[in-house]
């Protein structure tokens, strides 16, 4: 069979084949789903509130590429699930650069990734917002595309950063309106300390490894501090006798993490010491944290997290340089609002729609010269009657109606109908639209 298209063949194996072939109703990939506009409203609002909030604790924002180097994730450790089992990859089509390239699962990597090819001055306050990309199995609150913002203090060890990072965290939720947010807070100790640690929790677990669920004595041979994490029944009791990082601090972990509980204290910020708090990714050294969603009934009430991690930008080809900085999850923020019942509609009606039924261009004309004057206008299309176009207007929560008929081009004037209060309407000259509406505005605003 011959194609319309050049080069492509239509064939059994042919790509067009499978499109001919394929279901005609397609549905977005597993684990992501399209955000619709009533929804793409609170996630700018929340985006919005974000990103005035950085910029006013001095941070600036870096957007980096979407997909990286595979190397530049391998450097959070090939241990990390995220990266052993969950990253999408690729190869760049020039056979010339074989170079393996990944969707990124998280952005701390870029941001050092970006740091050690630019060397800005330090410290290096920035932040950030966009997609992620873990092939995980989704379920509520856990999705294969899901949107974070987050922020980061790279080329600075006072723990006055730490505090700083954890309280941009703390004021965004608070400013977003949530209420019910806990703060768990802990302390890897530095990779010294990190180490000796891993070692004793290794042979503790070794020892009782008799006791433990399948998928913990699997998880032991590649990491023992992620045995911390399993909530499984059977695991529970060996976890809970476990030795804790606190009985190996150094005296400098044990200050630097002394200062950031008083510093935290010091702006009436409430966290509880969770010794067995243990984050996903291994680069983390001294501080580490989450923020826990206690209304959310989902097995995933983790709305974000982060830590410090000393060695992770030298490790992608900078100079030893410390960082510490937080992801914090949209989608679960969303979903913590809900079951808060947090409103965040911040939605702006529409100020006017043109119902116009003379043609139209008349609609494209008004709608223009009234959003000029930063009016938030929309018309209809099409040669509709006066009752369909009402009807969308209606529906489109304006809270007036400009209706131009066949009477009212002759008298060159529009009638304004209020669709909010009591339907009252007025004739107002053509020229008359844009004077007369920012009287009804200015009226409105300071009753
Ligand atoms: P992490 O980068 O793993 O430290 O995650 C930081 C935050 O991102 C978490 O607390 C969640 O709120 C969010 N998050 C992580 N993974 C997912 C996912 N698969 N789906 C939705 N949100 C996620």
């Amino acid at each position: 069979m011959s194609s319309r298209f050049p080069n492509i063949t239509f064939g059994p194996r042919s790509l067009l084949y499978s499109f001919r072939m394929a279901k005609s109703h397609y549905q977005a990939p597993r684990g992501t789903r399209d955000i619709l506009p009533a929804e793409a409203e609170k996630w700018r609002a929340i985006l919005t509130a974000f990103a005035d909030l950085a910029s006013r604790f001095g941070y600036g924002q870096v957007v980096s590429p979407i997909f990286e180097d595979v190397g530049v994730f391998l450097r959070l450790g090939e241990n990390t699930e995220i990266v052993s089992k969950e990253m999408f990859t690729f190869q760049d089509k020039d056979p010339k650069t074989p170079q393996s390239l990944a969707l990124r699962p998280e952005l701390t990597a870029s941001i050092c990734r970006a740091f050690a090819q630019h060397r800005p001055t330090t410290p290096w306050k920035v932040w950030y917002e966009g997609p992620q990309f873990r092939y995980e199995k989704p379920q509520a609150g856990r999705f294969r595309q899901f949107v974070q913002v987050g922020a980061e203090i790279i080329g600075e060890n006072d723990p006055a950063a730490d505090v700083e990072i954890i309280s941009l965290a703390w004021r965004f939720y608070e400013s977003v309106g949530l209420k019910n947010i806990s703060l768990l807070l802990n302390t890897l100790g530095d990779s010294e300390t990190r180490e000796i640690y891993n070692r004793e929790l290794y042979s503790y677990l070794l020892d009782k490894s008799d006791e433990l669920s399948d998928e913990s004595k699997n998880t032991l041979k590649k990491n023992p501090l992620r045995v911390l994490d399993s909530k499984r029944e059977e695991d529970r009791q060996v976890i809970s006798d476990a030795p804790t990082i606190q009985e190996f601090l150094n005296p400098e972990d044990k200050a630097h993490f002394d200062l950031v509980c008083d510093g935290l204290d010091s702006v009436k910020i409430p966290f509880s010491i969770t010794p067995r708090l243990v984050r996903g990714l291994d680069y983390y050294t001294r501080t580490t944290f989450e923020f826990v969603a206690n209304d959310l009934q989902t097995a995933q009430n983790a709305v974000g997290g982060g830590g410090r991690y000393d060695g992770l930008v030298e490790e992608l080809g900078g100079p030893p340089t410390q960082g510490i900085g937080f992801a914090l999850g949209v989608d679960r923020i969303l979903l913590a609002c809900e079951s808060e019942g947090v409103k965040l509609d911040y939605r702006k009606p529409l100020d006017a729609f043109v119902v116009d039924l003379t043609g139209g261009s008349h609609a494209t004309q008004i709608a223009d010269e009234l959003r000029h004057y930063g009016l938030k206008v929309d018309r209809s299309f099409g040669d509709r009657s006066m009752k369909s176009q009402m009807k969308v207007a209606d529906r489109s929560g304006a809270l007036y109606a400009i209706i131009i008929g066949d009477d009212e081009l002759e008298d060159n004037e529009v009638t304004l109908r209020d669709l909010r209060g009591d339907g009252d309407q007025v004739r107002v000259s053509r020229s008359d639209i844009v004077s007369g509406w920012l009287d009804i505005v200015k009226g409105r605003n300071s009753e």
